[in-house]
């Protein structure tokens, strides 16, 4: 057999494993498809659970110029919720975020291969075998004994996520992919000239509409982040182009208007992404010896919860810890099923919620009169570190 574990995708939760690995004596090889840390459709709101992990990991948030958060700001349509965060949250570029990782990875002493992607894996009678190619178009052939799936949002052929089969009704199935697939995110940094002076500096804002939500937060070098889920028969309707759907968003409150005017860009076209598998829980009863899927392949939390990190982070410490344990990926994914279900889904049934014109009233009349709602809530959707 070849190698002894390889790490197939290079965001948190590859490098994170690749770091722990590494740390405890492993030999690891991590393979990533881009040729640098690269930016993603995200927030970039890195939750206090994550914050613990990262620093855990060696990444100094404060240092590589990360803005703490201490408030959030919600708005439905005019009407304007605020309130403490009961922690300090940080917003930091995914860019930097994932290079920091990386660089950490190899300063663990991880094999770290940029720019080559995994074309094919292969379960064999004793381990695994990978197809590869590089950015030169070089493909080669490689066999490990066990495999860390961390490809994110992304498939690799053959080893398309499944929804978990008992959970639903065939009816129930059908609407929630209808519910959860119809969406397109975007994400679009901006420039601080414009933005720097805000007095919303230190504050993330969620603005609540039909059809969708947006995020705002500003982030390193007085930067600021926009990313934002909206229907994909929305984004048709106002001519499928990154002009007309800032038109929309614009339109959804005056709020929304004032802070998407006199805008810099930083890049000519946003990012965008289409059908997150929202609500995805990987199923204890899918293990494979030797595969442990990881981050958003093992489970994948609606993103206004902003905990999608924590939970690559967290499944990527209990990969490594299981796997130099010498326990099998059953022991793995029943611990992982455990601690991610009920973030998992406390944060579908608010993304529900909120997503009703009548449920975004009631959520916050309730927040307005009973402030400890609106925690207990909140804390029902994160990960427990
Ligand atoms: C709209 C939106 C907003 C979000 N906002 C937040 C937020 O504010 N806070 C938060 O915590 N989470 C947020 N998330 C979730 C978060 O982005 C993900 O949960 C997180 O990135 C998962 O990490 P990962 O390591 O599993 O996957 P990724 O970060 O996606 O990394 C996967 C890596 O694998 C590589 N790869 C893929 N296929 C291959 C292959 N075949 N071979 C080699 N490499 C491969 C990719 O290039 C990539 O670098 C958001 C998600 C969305 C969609």
């Amino acid at each position: 057999m070849g190698e002894e574990a390889v790490i197939i995708g290079g965001g948190p939760a590859g490098s994170a494993t690749a770091i722990a690995l590494s740390r405890r004596g492993v030999p690891v090889r991590l393979l990533e498809r881009k040729a640098d840390a690269h930016h993603k459709v995200c927030g970039e709101f890195i939750s206090v659970e994550a914050a613990h992990y990262l620093a855990g990991l060696g990444v100094n948030l404060a240092a590589l110029g990360a803005e703490p958060i201490h408030n959030a700001r919600f708005y439905n349509g005019e009407s304007e919720l605020n309130f403490p965060l009961p922690f300090t949250a940080w917003s930091l570029s995914r860019y930097r975020l994932d290079h920091a990782l990386l660089e950490q990875a190899e300063l663990a002493g991880a094999a770290v291969e940029l720019g080559t992607t995994v074309r094919h894996l292969a379960h064999v009678d004793d381990g695994w075998e990978l197809l590869t190619r590089n950015r030169f178009g070089h493909r080669s052939a490689m066999s490990a004994n066990t495999v860390f799936l961390a490809t994110g949002k992304h498939e690799l052929r053959d080893w398309k996520r499944r929804p978990h089969a008992q959970r639903r009704s065939v009816v129930k199935r059908l609407y929630h992919y209808k519910r959860h697939h119809d969406y397109i995110g975007f994400k679009m940094h901006f420039s601080p000239s414009t933005w720097q002076q805000h007095p919303w500096q230190d504050t993330v804002e969620v603005h609540l509409f039909n059809g969708g939500y947006a995020g705002l937060e500003p982030i390193e070098q007085g930067g600021v982040n926009l990313s934002f889920l909206i229907r994909q028969d929305i984004y048709k309707a106002c001519g499928g182009d990154w002009p007309g759907v800032l038109g929309w968003l614009s339109e959804t409150s005056s709020h929304m208007k004032q802070r998407l005017a006199d805008l810099t860009p930083c890049w000519h076209a946003p990012l965008a992404i289409s059908s997150v598998p929202y609500g995805y829980l990987r199923s204890p009863g899918h293990s494979l010896p030797g595969l442990f899927p990881l981050g958003d392949q093992a489970a994948v939390i609606p993103s206004f919860a902003g905990d999608g990190i924590a939970i690559a982070l967290h499944t990527a410490l209990l990969a490594a810890r299981i796997y130099t344990a010498g326990d099998d990926t059953k022991a793995y994914q029943r611990l992982a099923y455990a601690d991610l279900t009920r973030p998992v889904r406390h944060a579908e049934q608010l993304a529900n919620l909120l997503s009703y014109r009548l449920g975004r009233k009631a959520a916050f009349m309730c927040a307005r009169r009973w402030p400890a709602l609106l925690s207990a809530a909140a804390l029902r959707t994160r990960i427990r570190v």
